[in-house]
């Protein structure tokens, strides 16, 4: 069987084959940028419509009521939750994910009084970094410091999770290797040194099975737009464990997380439960768009989605070690698909012309500085044969040296 024809089989074999067809994709194009900004569910667009022309249009304000528009946030919290292990009533859905990190390093601290230590590594996402730095300017050091460990670290947490530290900020699959942390051991470890840990999830949720209440996680925080394809600038969410959320506080108190926000009251009391952590009126229409993209997991097992988002990985990897350009590049990510999320990166020297000749090519990744090219597996629309495809395309592109144009060498805003 030639190896093509092998990944067609595989496809044949794919129990989740048939979900390919909710999402609008192009034929031709073959787009392993889900990680960035996932494809649209048709679902997402039909809810979005929906949001816009009739109930928008149609019932105007009235529609904060007729269609729920208000229960918005812990409706989709819900729904995210059952996508990563939590029961309900400890999700919402809200602002961007570097907002929501911040509120729940603040609760954090709030929630360990004595302990004024924020510790992350420092190949963690930017924003997530950023967050912490802007909280201890704003809260001085008497009341907030930020440790950054080195990755490895993590081997020595239990050293490192020292009286002062109140919260550790951990990504579970890294942006750039796609590296995954195991969530349970390191719960497990930073909470018997007295620390909660906060987990950002952006690159996870939507892409594997999470299990934060079997965990016995503290707080998470998650991303819209990625894997759960809820659109660009999709709303995030968040995840308080329901046993931290009475004596929880967070600082952004606007109305909406609000005890009684039509009462109008000029005191703010924090809402009941998860619905506290709420800020300002809901993003409707994103909401609404991810609402139907959370359609498609409906029927969706969740292992199966794993074992797929392994085995894409893994054809990838097969293919680049089996191509005639195999030498040219460094796998930048774990070789064992357990140590994965759902994506590969490759380290090339002229990892941008690269992305920008394959994107040219039809086959889009992104690029991430100074010199990664990343793929990311949807697992919920990546055919086996795109990553046969992509690889091939990949391959002439070396082979060729169609990425020594010099105009592939511009950088756009985004990359
Ligand atoms: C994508 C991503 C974010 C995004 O943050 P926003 O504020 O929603 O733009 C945050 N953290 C990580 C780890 C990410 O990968």
């Amino acid at each position: 069987m030639n190896d093509r024809a092998r990944h067609e089989a595989l496809d044949a074999a794919d129990p989740l084959a048939s979900l390919r067809d909710r999402f609008r994709l192009r034929e031709g194009r073959i787009y392993l940028d889900g990680n960035s900004l996932g494809a649209p569910p048709e679902s997402a667009l039909r809810a979005l419509a929906t949001a816009a022309e009739d109930e928008w249009g149609g019932e105007l304000v009235g529609a904060w009521n007729s269609a729920d528009w208000i229960g918005l946030p812990e409706r989709l919290g819900d729904r995210i939750g059952a996508l990563i292990g939590a029961a309900p009533g400890q999700v919402v859905a809200a602002d961007a994910t570097s907002v929501n990190l911040h509120k729940l390093l603040v609760t954090a601290l709030g929630l360990r009084p004595g302990r004024r230590t924020i510790v992350s590594t420092s190949d963690n996402f930017p924003t997530d970094l950023y967050m912490a730095e802007g909280l201890v300017d704003l809260l001085g050091a008497d009341r907030c410091r930020l440790r950054t460990i080195a990755p490895d670290a993590l081997d020595e947490l239990d050293a490192v999770v020292d009286d002062d530290v109140a919260v550790v900020m951990l990504t579970h699959v890294d942006f750039r290797s796609g590296r995954r942390l195991d969530l349970q051991d390191l719960t497990r470890r930073v909470q018997a040194r007295g620390a909660l840990v906060l987990w950002d999830l952006a690159h996870s949720a939507g892409a594997m099975p999470l299990d934060l209440d079997a965990a016995g996680a503290d707080l998470a925080v998650g991303c819209g737009y990625k894997y759960l394809n809820g659109g660009p600038g999709a709303p995030a969410f968040l995840y308080v464990a329901a046993r931290h959320q009475a004596a929880a506080r967070q600082p952004l108190t606007g109305w909406m997380g609000h005890a009684r926000p039509f009462a109008f009251e000029s005191a703010y009391a924090p809402g009941e439960g998860i619905r506290r952590f709420l800020c300002g009126t809901p993003a409707v229409l994103s909401m609404r768009a991810l609402e139907g993209a959370l359609d498609v997991f409906d029927d969706v097992d969740l292992g199966a989605l794993r074992a797929k988002s392994e085995a894409l990985g893994d054809a990838f990897i097969d293919a680049v070690e089996g191509s005639r350009v195999a030498d040219a590049f460094v796998l930048a990510s774990p070789r064992a698909a357990a140590d994965r999320g759902s994506q590969v990166s490759l380290r090339h020297a002229d990892a941008h012309a690269l992305v920008r000749a394959l994107i040219e090519a039809d086959v889009v990744g992104d690029f991430r500085a100074p010199d990664l090219l990343r793929f990311g597996f949807a697992p919920l629309y990546t055919r086996f044969v795109d990553v046969h495809e992509a690889v091939q395309r990949l391959e002439t592109i070396v082979v060729e040296g169609r990425h020594l144009e010099p105009r592939l060498r511009e950088r756009a805003r985004v990359t």
